[in-house]
């Protein structure tokens, strides 16, 4: 109702003062009155008395003159108060009475009244009624009865009063009510523009501001103790912004950590897997597609263990600066960990395109890595899924673009491979592999076949045992499918283990069958030789079967023995002892560098097969192998060659001096059981085609 308090206040001030003066003004007029009485009472009572005293003589005359009183009483008249004189004898018998202001009705009043007031003036009846004896020397001779108007006069008297003063009072009262509402102004006017400030504050939030009026009593103490308070609501928001501001910067260094990879700054497989399901609501809803790259480093493992994790981390970050100027805006690339990447392209889903964007990823890698004063080349294996291949689960499309990375590895590195529905197939049969290979080995499941190697006169000279596993779902598995499979798994050395027993236990067999000194090769794989009791295993066989290690060679490709040089070396060592031979398998395949040659225990060089099958239609094929043939006789190893199917390329390896051969030509691996069927000696089969 009010906008201001001093409205109320000044409302108030106001009622309390014209209330007070009011009441003033009212006992005043009492107390005006009460004197007009009193004043009245002496003045009737001593008219009464002095008309007493003039009728003293007249009273006492007898008989009485009653015109002689009134005559008297007549001169009272103007006496403009007094309604009536009335003159009682001695016996209290009314002797006259004179009326003035014709006023008859207190006649009989007045009569009545002299027995009951005794002598004095006495308020009745709104009227002053004053009674005096009339004596003489102490003899009563009547009464003086004067009845004068109280009520009326007083009435009089208090109207020109208050009109005589009403007007001073109505100024005096404004007077003051006006001052009184200056006063409140004037105190209120601080309260105002503290009031104003605290409004200021609370809209701009500004509270730097402070109260400076010049303000007294509680006001500048409240102005102060307001001040005070902004001082303290100051400094806790200072501390609240910094606290907040440590808050907003924990967050997004939480973000950071949780979403981007540190290394290299990349989102990482958090973000990617948010982001992915959020996209592939969306593709399903909008009835479009969305493709997954996965690529890893090939040989990214050996170069972290042979070149340190700095150097690895290196690449790394290299890697991403490779990938990122390769992608266009909107595309998405993220470190899903280790050496493993992926990338969401934001384009069309086109099979081209993606063929495209997976070359162009492969040839980003072409141009080695200039590191530490190395150059270092890592290649990628590529691996590209389509979200509606996948159902549009997020799972399932990742677990597609594993799958062809896998088997882009598996096709030789530095590939890229779209996902087919097959490939589900495959892994559900590599995995059903993996899970049997226990049960294979304990149940016998596993077999041997022999594979012959001839010398140059035709004569077997050797065997190569090769594993085969009868499965009781697939079939006949070759080794090439379930030993990576056991390698993975870490299952190898089982195998391995199972072909030393079963070799060991048919050697009887085979030495009857073949007369001439032979060699049994075993194929051992890299797994086998990070497992440290695999000699004393052995041995324990050799032992056991009571077998003469001469009987045996132990075939390795390079890759195995380098990546495990320290241990192989040292067992290939042992094994050398005790009078068994190494040969080193797939030669030429692995590591370009020559010189290890000079520093690994080995006997035998094994030409890969690759070179012998393209020998007839590729010169270099043949060069190559010559040139292989020729370092092993200079190093004095022996050589042998692999995958011969035709004469005309055992005529090219016998005229370069190659020392053992071994392939299709003289015959396949077979079980020993069919061993009886093969020749005595080979010669037969180069001279027939001659
Ligand atoms: P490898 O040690 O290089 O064995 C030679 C492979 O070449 C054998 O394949 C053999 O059947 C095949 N081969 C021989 N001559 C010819 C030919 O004229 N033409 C063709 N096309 N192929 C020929 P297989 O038996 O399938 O074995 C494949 C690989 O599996 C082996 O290659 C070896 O690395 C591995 N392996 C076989 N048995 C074992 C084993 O008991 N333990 C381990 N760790 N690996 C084994
Ligand atoms: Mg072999
Ligand atoms: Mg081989």
């Amino acid at each position: 109702m009010f906008k201001s308090m001093k409205w109320p206040l000044a409302l108030v001030v106001a009622g309390a003062i014209a209330i007070s003066v009011c009441i003033l003004f009212f006992l005043s007029l009492k107390e005006h009155e009460s004197q007009v009485t009193a004043l009245q009472r002496d003045y009737t009572f001593g008219l009464a008395a002095m008309v007493a005293e003039d009728l003293s003589d007249e009273m006492r005359a007898l008989p009485l003159s009653v015109d002689a009183i009134k005559a008297e009483l007549n001169t009272l008249s103007s006496q403009s108060n007094v309604i009536a004189i009335h003159i009682f004898d001695a016996d209290r018998q009314l002797v006259t009475y004179a009326y003035f202001n014709d006023d008859k009705a207190v006649g009989s009043e007045a009569i009545a009244a002299l027995p009951v007031f005794g002598q004095g003036a006495h308020v009745w009846e709104k009227r002053l009624v004053a009674v005096k004896k009339i004596d003489y020397e102490g003899r009563v001779l009547g009464n003086v009865v004067i009845t004068s108007q109280l009520a009326d006069f007083i009435a009089e008297n208090r109207t020109a009063l208050i009109n005589r003063t009403l007007p001073y009072v109505f100024l005096i009262v404004c007077v003051f009510v006006l001052f009184a509402v200056w006063m409140m102004g004037r105190y209120l006017k601080p309260l105002q523009a503290l009031s104003r400030f605290t409004e200021s504050i609370s809209q701009s939030k500004n509270y730097t501001a402070r109260f400076e009026h010049t303000a007294h009593y509680e006001v500048a103490r409240l102005g102060k103790s307001i001040n005070s308070f902004i001082d303290t609501i100051e400094v806790e928001l200072t501390i609240n912004q910094e606290q907040n501001d440590t808050l907003v910067e924990q967050q997004q260094t939480m973000m950071r950590l949780a979403n981007y990879d540190s290394l290299t700054g990349l989102p990482n497989r958090q973000f990617v897997v948010d982001n992915l399901r959020l996209e592939l609501a969306r593709v399903r809803r909008s009835k479009g597609d969305l493709a997954l790259i996965f690529f890893d480093l090939d040989g990214f493992k050996g170069i972290n263990d042979s070149l340190g994790h700095e150097t690895g981390d290196l690449i790394l970050i290299e890697v991403a600066d490779r990938v990122n100027n390769l992608l266009c805006e909107g595309d998405l690339v993220a470190r899903l960990g280790g050496d493993e990447f992926i990338i969401v392209p934001d384009r069309e889903v086109a099979d081209v395109a993606l063929h495209n964007l997976a070359q162009n990823l492969i040839d980003a890698f072409t141009e080695p890595f200039f590191l530490r004063g190395m150059a270092l080349t890592v290649g990628v294996s590529v691996g590209i899924a389509k979200a509606s291949d996948a159902n549009f689960e997020l799972s399932q499309l990742m677990s597609n673009a594993d799958l062809a990375m896998y088997r882009s590895k598996a096709r030789g590195r530095g590939t890229y491979t779209l996902f087919t529905m097959d490939m589900v197939e495959s892994h559900k049969r590599k995995m059903s592999i993996a899970n049997s290979i226990d049960n294979a080995v304990q149940h016998d499941e596993l077999l041997v076949y022999y594979q012959p190697k001839i010398d140059m006169q035709g004569d077997i000279v050797g065997l190569e045992a090769l594993i085969r596993w009868r499965h009781p779902e697939f079939g006949l598995i070759m080794p090439g499918e379930f030993i990576p499979i056991a390698e993975q798994g870490g299952k190898v050395s089982a195998i391995t283990y199972w072909m030393m027993e079963r070799v060991c236990m048919e050697l009887p067999d085979l030495q009857m069958l073949l007369p001439s000194p032979f060699r049994v090769a075993i194929n051992l794989s890299g797994h086998d030789l990070r497992h440290t009791n695999l000699f004393d295993d052995i041995h324990a066989l050799f032992e056991r079967y009571q077998v003469d290690p001469q009987y045996f060679e132990f075939e390795v490709t390079e890759s195995a023995y380098l990546e495990n040089f320290a241990n192989a070396d040292r067992f290939f060592k042992r094994l050398s002892n005790l009078g068994c031979t190494v040969a080193l398998d797939d030669f030429g395949t692995g590591y370009s560098s020559l010189s290890y040659l000079t520093r690994i225990t080995i006997d035998t060089l094994k030409i890969d097969r690759q070179f012998i099958r393209d020998m007839d239609s590729s010169n270099r094929c043949r060069l190559v192998t010559s040139a292989i043939i020729d370092l092993a006789n200079r190093l004095s190893l022996t050589v042998c060659a692999e995958g011969i199917e035709h004469a005309s390329q055992w005529q090219y390896l016998a005229k370069h001096g190659c020392d053992h051969m071994q392939g299709f030509l003289f015959s396949r691996p077979v079980p020993l059981g069919e061993m009886l069927n093969l020749p005595d000696n080979f010669s037969h089969l180069i001279s027939h085609r001659k």
